[in-house]
C-alpha cells in the first residue's frame, strides 16, 4: 500500500507509469507529473486502472514540494532529466519523501557525469531518515545488480569488468537517438574514461573500439568506449577490481552524422547569440530531430545489455557474461515504447518497488550494487527484463 509521484513524462516516463499501473499492490496511488500535462494526461488514457496527473516545474523547488503536500507520495521517482535531480532531492528533504532516479545529475552548462552533487546530500538524507537510491535504469542500474549478483554468486574477488551495451535495431531514421537527443549526445561526444588500477584513464572520445560477438543471433558489432556514470560508484564498492570499462554499438551512418553534426558546431552546450536571442545549439538541434517516443512504431531488432566479468573463484580464473535480451518490437506492444525506454523505466519501477516494500531500504544516498541483488534479479524475471548468464 504505497503512493508514488513519477516525475517527467517522456519515453522513460510512460513505460514506468504502465509497469507501475500493473502491479496495484504495491502502487496503490500513482501520480505522474510534468512540465506538460497533456503528455501526462496522454499516457493516463493508456493505462488499464486511473491515475492522478498534474503540471509541474521540477526545478521549482516550491512547486514541487506543494505537490508533494498535495498528493503526499512515500516516494518520488525521478525520470525528467539529469538537470532536475538536485532541486528534486530538495524538495524530498523538505517534505520527508524518498527519492530515486535513473541518471546522475548533470549541470546544464558543463557535461559532467559525476556523483559528486549528489553524493553531497549523503548527511542530509541520512539525518532525516530517508532514502534516495541513484540510478535505477538499466546502465547504470540493472548493470549495478548484475555485478553484485556476480560478486555474491560467483566470485571472490572480480577483476575486470566490461559493461557492454549493443542496440542492434533500427529505426530507418537517417539519424535519431534512441532516448532525450540532448543528453545522449552530451554522454557520447564527452572523452572516454575507464579505470585501471586505482586510476582514471583518459581517451579521445570515441577513439578505442572493439568487437565484440553478442549472443542468440545477433552476432559481431563494433563498440566504442565510452565513461559512464555506474563505473564510479562501482570501482567503489566492487572488491579487488583491476579494471572497469563501458561500451556502446554505434552504426557506421549514426557515427558519420554525429561527425558532421559536432564539425559544424551543432552539437555545442554553450549558447550562442542568435538574432539577439541566447540559444545552446544541442537544444536547437534537439527540437529538430525526431522525438525518440516516435521512434517506438518504427523500431525493430533488439537490445543487448550485459556486463562481461572476469576473477577469481576458490584460486579458480572464471569469466561470467549476465545479459539481458530486449526486442523492440515487443516491448512497444506491451507498453508503446521502444526497448531503450522499456529497459530504462522496468528497472525504474523495480528499483522504487524494492524502497516501497523495504527490500531495500536504508537512509542514505546509495547505490544498486550495495543491496541484496537477489530480489531485484528475480523481479527482472518476473517484469519483463529476463535474464542469463554464461559461466566459464
Ligand atoms: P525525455 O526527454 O523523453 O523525457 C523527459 C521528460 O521530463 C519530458 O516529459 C519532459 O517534459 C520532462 N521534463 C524536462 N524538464 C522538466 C522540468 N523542469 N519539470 C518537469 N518535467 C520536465 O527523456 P527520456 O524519457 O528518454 O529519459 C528520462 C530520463 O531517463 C533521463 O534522465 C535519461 O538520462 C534517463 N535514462 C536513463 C537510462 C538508464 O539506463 N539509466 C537510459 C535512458 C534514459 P516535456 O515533455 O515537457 O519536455
Amino acid at each position: 500500500m504505497s503512493r508514488v509521484l513519477i516525475v517527467g513524462a517522456g519515453g522513460v516516463g510512460q513505460v514506468v507509469a504502465h509497469k507501475c499501473a500493473q502491479v496495484p499492490e504495491v502502487f496503490t496511488e500513482i501520480m505522474l507529473a510534468s512540465r506538460t500535462k497533456e503528455k501526462c494526461d496522454k499516457i493516463a488514457a493508456q493505462l488499464p486502472r486511473p491515475i492522478q496527473t498534474a503540471k509541474l516545474d521540477a526545478d521549482n523547488v516550491a512547486e514541487t514540494v506543494a505537490l508533494i503536500n498535495e498528493f503526499k507520495p512515500d516516494l518520488l521517482l525521478n525520470v525528467a532529466l539529469p538537470y532536475q535531480d538536485l532541486h528534486l532531492m530538495d524538495a524530498c528533504l523538505e517534505t520527508g519523501v524518498h527519492y530515486m532516479d535513473t541518471a546522475n545529475y548533470e549541470p546544464l552548462d558543463e557535461a559532467k557525469f559525476e556523483y559528486k552533487w549528489q553524493w553531497a546530500y549523503q548527511d542530509r538524507f541520512k539525518e532525516k531518515g530517508l532514502m534516495a537510491l541513484m540510478g535505477s535504469g538499466f546502465d547504470p542500474g540493472v548493470t549495478n545488480v548484475f555485478c553484485a549478483h556476480a560478486a555474491k554468486h560467483h566470485f571472490d574477488e572480480i577483476h575486470e569488468l566490461d559493461i557492454i551495451d549493443c542496440n542492434a535495431g533500427d529505426h530507418g531514421q537517417a539519424f535519431a537517438t534512441n532516448f532525450n537527443p540532448e543528453i545522449n549526445i552530451r554522454e557520447i561526444t564527452q572523452r572516454g574514461r575507464y579505470w585501471e588500477r586505482g586510476e582514471w584513464v583518459e581517451t579521445d572520445p570515441l577513439s578505442w573500439s572493439m568487437t565484440y560477438d553478442f549472443p542468440e543471433g545477433i552476432g559481431p558489432k563494433k563498440c566504442f568506449l565510452l565513461y559512464h556514470e555506474e563505473l564510479e560508484s562501482l570501482v567503489l564498492h566492487l572488491k579487488g577490481l583491476k579494471r572497469a570499462r563501458f561500451w556502446m554499438t554505434f552504426s557506421d551512418q549514426y557515427l558519420t552524422h554525429l561527425k558532421v553534426l559536432e564539425n559544424i558546431g551543432m552539437t555545442r552546450i554553450d549558447e550562442i547569440d542568435y538574432k539577439g536571442q541566447k540559444i545552446a545549439p544541442i537544444q536547437f538541434l534537439k527540437a529538430v530531430l525526431p522525438d525518440p517516443g516516435s521512434l517506438g512504431p518504427l523500431t525493430k531488432g533488439r537490445t543487448c545489455i550485459g556486463c562481461l566479468m572476469k576473477g577469481v573463484k576458490d584460486g579458480k580464473e572464471k569469466t561470467v557474461y549476465v545479459y539481458n535480451i530486449c526486442d523492440h518490437e515487443a516491448c512497444y506492444e506491451e507498453v508503446g515504447s521502444q526497448a531503450v525506454s522499456y529497459t530504462t523505466g522496468v528497472p525504474a519501477m523495480i528499483g522504487a518497488m524494492m524502497m516501497l516494500t523495504g527490500t531495500w531500504m536504508e537512509a542514505g544516498v546509495k547505490h544498486m550494487e550495495q543491496f541484496d541483488p537477489d530480489p531485484f534479479m528475480d523481479a527482472l524475471n518476473r517484469h519483463g527484463l529476463p535474464w542469463k548468464e554464461v559461466v566459464s
